[in-house]
């Protein structure tokens, strides 16, 4: 096996691509698709700050490492969401990256800041964990973003994560949900851009890329995610690919490309109105994640900033 751009000896086939790599040139490889996706959805400009959502784990950990050597000033962002050692050890790899890297990590804990965790709020909702969860990471992440200036939240969905959620969503053609399956969502008066510059890398790609560039990531998945219908969704798309390589990007990439644009008109428009405690878009009197702090948080551990805020 031999790398296409040197042949020396390659470390990895993409069956995708139709290549194999030696390690420096599997390395350009991923850099120069991430470059080529923030080229070809406009999600960055070169001096744009951009903010990178870190779980700890092999995609976001790979994209902050892109990002920085590409020259973007990337900070990286991390949340504890207090589900138990797995939220710890999330935290501990991406404050180890940090460092190695000297790079700035900003860091949100849903306990202590907030007053509660995604344990608790999945009990108090009785919904699924995942949903309180995401959304107070995108509550999060665009307040985040905000306060520290940055042009873009930027997130390590790859192309696996992408392609399988546009499969369950075509699967039940849920079109409001088809229109925002862009890599790119713009800003909008109160929310930062959004960008997955990773959409053309895969998850097996990712976890290479973090072995070769001995970056020490999170391996498990998060406890309560289990039975999460995506993962039936990459497993079923997985064999297709398996059988006909390359159909993941031309699934999801022939989609932006050909369809994703019927499905605009449906995407709501905001109105303007704000969440009177945090002052984000809300359609509402008070925002979704306030109303998640105040049915999950103890008064007593509501943080100054927020009773200071409510107060207005
Ligand atoms: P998930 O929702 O766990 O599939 O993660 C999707 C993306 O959200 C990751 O690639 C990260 O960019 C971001 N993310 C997930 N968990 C966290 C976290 N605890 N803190 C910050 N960003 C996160
Ligand atoms: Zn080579
Ligand atoms: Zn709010």
């Amino acid at each position: 096996m031999k790398c296409r751009v040197c042949r020396g000896p390659a470390v990895i086939d993409l069956p995708a691509h139709n290549a194999n790599f030696c390690v420096e040139h599997f390395v350009a490889f991923c850099r120069s698709q991430v470059a080529k996706a923030i080229h070809e959805f406009r999600m960055l400009a070169p001096d744009d700050r951009v903010l990178v959502a870190v779980s700890g784990g092999k995609d976001s950990l790979a994209l902050w490492d892109i990002l920085l050597d590409l020259g973007y000033e990337a900070d990286g962002f991390v949340i504890g969401l207090g589900i138990g050692e797995y939220s710890e050890t999330s935290t501990a790899y991406a404050r180890s990256f940090a460092e190695a890297r000297g790079a700035k990590l900003i860091e949100v804990d849903l306990r202590a800041d907030h007053g509660f965790d995604v344990p608790t709020a999945a009990a108090e909702t009785k919904r699924p964990a995942c949903s309180a969860c995401g959304l107070s990471k995108r509550h999060l992440f665009d307040r985040a973003a905000l306060e520290g200036g940055h042009a873009a939240v930027a997130t390590g969905h790859n192309l696996d994560d992408e392609a399988a959620v546009l499969f369950g969503n075509t699967l039940r053609w849920n079109t409001e949900y088809l229109a925002r399956q862009r890599p790119i969502l713009p800003e909008r008066d109160g929310f930062p851009r959004k960008i997955k510059p990773l959409v053309r890398l895969g998850e097996r790609e990712m976890a290479a890329y973090c072995v070769v560039r001995g970056i020490d990531y999170i391996v498990e998945e998060c406890p309560m995610a289990a039975g999460n219908k995506h993962l039936t969704y990459k497993d079923a798309l997985n064999l297709v690919e398996l059988e006909s390589p390359g159909s993941k990007h031309a699934f999801y990439h022939q989609f932006l490309r050909r369809a994703a644009d019927s499905f605009d008109a449906e995407t709501t428009a905001h109105d303007g109105n704000r969440c009177s405690r945090c002052d984000a878009p809300s359609a509402n009197e008070i925002c979704a994640f306030c109303a998640l702090v105040e049915r999950c948080a103890p008064p007593a551990e509501v943080p100054i900033d927020l009773r200071a805020r409510s107060s207005r």
